[in-house]
């Protein structure tokens, strides 16, 4: 096990000894991590740390330790982990942050090995263990630095796929006690980890049906699942699983197995055990009905799934390359478990995590971590059942080491590629920790999604969005904010910022009413169109623009968050609110080209895609057509990091402009509406209206603005 560890550690170290005193990946002298969601969690942690109680109010205990409606989830069990972590350990909050995915997430090889030992096969499960901790996206998601639930989602399922083997095989009722202890971890760890629990259940209750009916073991293993599984508070089904594995050792309680199975039954079903399975048949099967019934605008919002890759159809290569390393690997360890299913039954009950792998094929690209450890064992018993047919030991033991590098060389070679940067940079997080001195916690942040948790964890602020809270809905008007002139931006910065707070409170207050009645809170956009008067959001927006729309009063202070990094995703953000939400359809598309691909030749620009600028005439050569150009902007920063720009009028009437971003040797081609846009003027330019806008820190990585209405 310690062998299989530090072989799986080690090779988390190449991403660290690779980036080794490169100084943009690191803050407070360690690496910042690589995922963005890994903020969220250290956003908990680091105010669970923190430990003032700084919402009285709240009913949650956990809650107390966030001010309230910042989102920060102080009451998910990563950052409950991480604080604790935190505490008792001599290294600092990043280090541990960091470090963690690595030597959480190679304890996989540890359920691994002890599921080879439960077949009686070391060899099968220690060559099983370095695979799989190694495995394409498997290393992917535990990473050092990729601070995310994943670090022990794969883990704890497989310490349950361990323990109901050991159950079945055994009826010990040690097995009894680790079942239901592995799923409570699992679901304080991982709430969705419900499905899985339930597919594990599934195949328990088949087996003894089928196979097994008279044997009462199983009925208490059913029964003690149940109650680890229902809804409620982890320590009261703790303690309902502690009372029922005392009765099992008192036989005068033997007569009621089917008494508690029954009870457990209704336990699992009145706290809402079922609920998960009815909520998403709802979603599927009603969902048409549902909308029927609603009342409201019927607004078409645009959905994140369309841009996000995960969630999209992979190819088999890319599937394949994702479980096992290699197309090859793949279909050799599908023969290899198929048989090893036929050779072990006990396999059988692997079948719901190497299902939930396979969903990756139509549903994204995260799943495919569940089918890495169950594959890797198809290979390894390949490996194993081949090295048994040569004659001597020594073969024997040459082949099982030659096969098994042969194995892993293309994951080695994956890892030795996979050069992820850091989320931020260390400018970016200077940019942040500064904002952080100057905003008040209660104050909020405008940004696009993706900067979310950072932005919250490094300068405990609130934001409109995140990356967990990015729907079409709530996108609306951060993408109208940043796509439009800086008077609307900033007029609807106020409005959707005191709408945003004022629905926490409606929210709070009628908590009940709302959940009774499975009452829908509408978007913002549409709470604020219907309250100013209006049926159609095309008419409160044109309201908008005019400048008749009474402005909220002003309880907090907004700021605007513009990184330059955004310059890449700027068609995505348009993308949100460049449609009409009454009929869902999309505006035209806005121009946007950037070429970092360029050559200077006597008096042309030759920019990538066959473009060309011509300097002295102001004109833009696109194929065989030739359209003036409206400006030529030049801008670049001074040593101080200053900025200067150059604007060099062309014809006016014109739709095209120009930006040579000089310092960022980038060329920018836009259309007029694009180049008003906030995010260009603000966070490009510095042309910002001094009645609207405050600027707060100028960098040339990042720009923050105090909003003055
Ligand atoms: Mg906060």
């Amino acid at each position: 096990m310690l062998l299989a560890f530090l072989f799986s550690v080690a090779l988390r170290f190449i991403w660290v000894y690779q980036f080794h005193g490169y100084a943009p990946f690191y803050h407070n002298g360690q690496f910042m991590i690589n995922t963005n969601d890994g903020y969220y969690w250290a956003e908990g942690a680091r105010d669970l740390l923190r430990g003032e109680n700084l919402n009285p109010q709240a009913e949650n205990f956990w809650d107390r330790f966030h001010q309230a409606n910042d989102l920060s989830p102080t009451g998910t069990a990563p950052a409950q982990l991480t604080a604790l972590l935190a505490k008792v350990l001599p290294f600092s909050f990043e280090t541990i942050i960091f470090y963690m995915p690595a030597f959480l997430g190679s304890l996989i090889v540890i359920p691994i090995l002890l599921i080879g030992k439960e077949l009686k096969n070391l060899e099968l499960g220690f060559i099983a263990a370095l695979i799989a901790s190694v495995t394409w996206s498997y290393y992917n998601r535990t990473m050092a630095g990729y601070y995310d639930t994943d670090m022990l989602n794969i883990v704890l399922p497989l310490f349950l796929l361990w323990s109901i083997m050991g159950a079945v095989r055994s009826n010990r009722s040690i097995y009894l006690f680790l079942v239901a202890i592995d799923i409570l971890i699992y679901r304080w760890w991982y709430p969705q980890s419900y499905s899985l629990e339930f597919a594990f259940f599934g195949m328990i209750l088949l087996y003894a049906l089928l196979f097994d009916r008279k044997n009462p073991y199983n009925y208490r293993l059913l029964t003690i699942m149940l109650l680890a599984m229902m809804n409620g508070p982890g320590v009261v089904r703790l303690a309902l699983v502690l009372l029922l594995l005392f009765l099992y050792t008192k036989p005068r309680f033997d007569r009621y197995l089917f008494h508690f199975l029954a009870a457990a039954l209704l336990a699992f079903l009145a706290t809402g055990g079922l609920s998960p399975i009815w909520y998403q048949l709802e979603n599927y099967v009603f969902r048409d009905r549902l909308k029927a019934e609603e009342e409201g605008l019927g607004l078409h919002f645009f959905t994140v799934m369309q841009t996000i890759r995960e969630a999209g159809h992979i190819p088999f290569e890319t599937f394949a390359n994702r479980i096992s390393g290699h197309t090859v690997t793949f279909v050799l360890s599908l023969f290899g478990y198929l048989y090893l299913l036929y050779r072990h039954r006990l396999m059988l009950f692997s079948l719901p995590m190497l299902g939930l792998g396979f969903l990756a094929y139509s549903g994204g690209l995260r799943f495919t971590i569940y089918a890495v450890p169950i594959l890797a064992f198809g290979i390894a018993y390949l490996i194993v059942e081949l090295s048994r047919l040569l004659p001597t030991r020594r073969l024997r033991l040459l082949s099982l080491l030659a096969l098994t590098l042969l194995v892993l060389f293309p994951n080695y070679r994956h890892i030795e590629r996979y050069k992820v940067p850091t989320v931020f940079n260390a400018d970016e997080v200077a940019v942040l920790e500064k904002l952080g001195k100057i905003a008040k916690p209660q104050d909020y942040v405008v940004a696009w999604w993706d900067y979310g948790y950072p932005i919250r964890y490094y300068a405990d602020v609130k934001t409109l969005v995140d990356g967990g809270k990015h729907s079409g809905a709530v996108n609306f008007s951060v993408s109208y904010i940043l796509t439009h002139p800086q008077d609307e931006a900033a007029r609807l910065a106020r409005l959707e910022v005191e709408q945003t707070e004022k629905t926490f409170d409606f929210i709070q207050k009628h908590k009940e009413e709302i959940e009774d009645k499975n009452l829908t809170v509408f978007s913002t956009i549409e709470q604020m169109t219907t309250e100013h008067g209006f049926r159609n959001t095309n008419d409160f927006l044109d309201a908008l623009k005019s400048g008749a729309i009474q402005l909220p009063k002003k309880n907090r202070d907004i700021y605007l968050y513009l990184p330059y990094r955004m310059l890449n995703i700027y068609p995505t953000v348009a993308l949100f609110s460049n449609l009409d939400l009454m009929t869902g359809r999309q505006g035209k598309e806005p121009v946007f080209f950037t070429s970092r691909n360029f050559r200077k030749v006597g008096e042309q620009v030759l920019l990538s895609n066959n473009l060309v600028f011509d300097l002295k005439n102001l004109t833009l050569q696109i194929g065989k057509k030739t359209v003036p150009v409206r400006r030529f902007v030049i801008t670049e920063y001074n040593k101080e990091g200053k900025l200067h720009t150059k604007v060099i009028p062309g014809k006016s009437e014109a739709n095209f402009t120009i930006l040579y971003l000089a310092s960022h040797q980038t060329f920018l081609l836009v259309d007029e509406r694009t180049f008003q846009s906030t995010y260009i003027q603000l966070g490009l330019l510095e042309k910002y209206d001094p009645k609207l806008f405050k600027p707060v820190i100028l960098t040339p990585n990042a720009k923050v603005y105090q909003l003055r209405i």
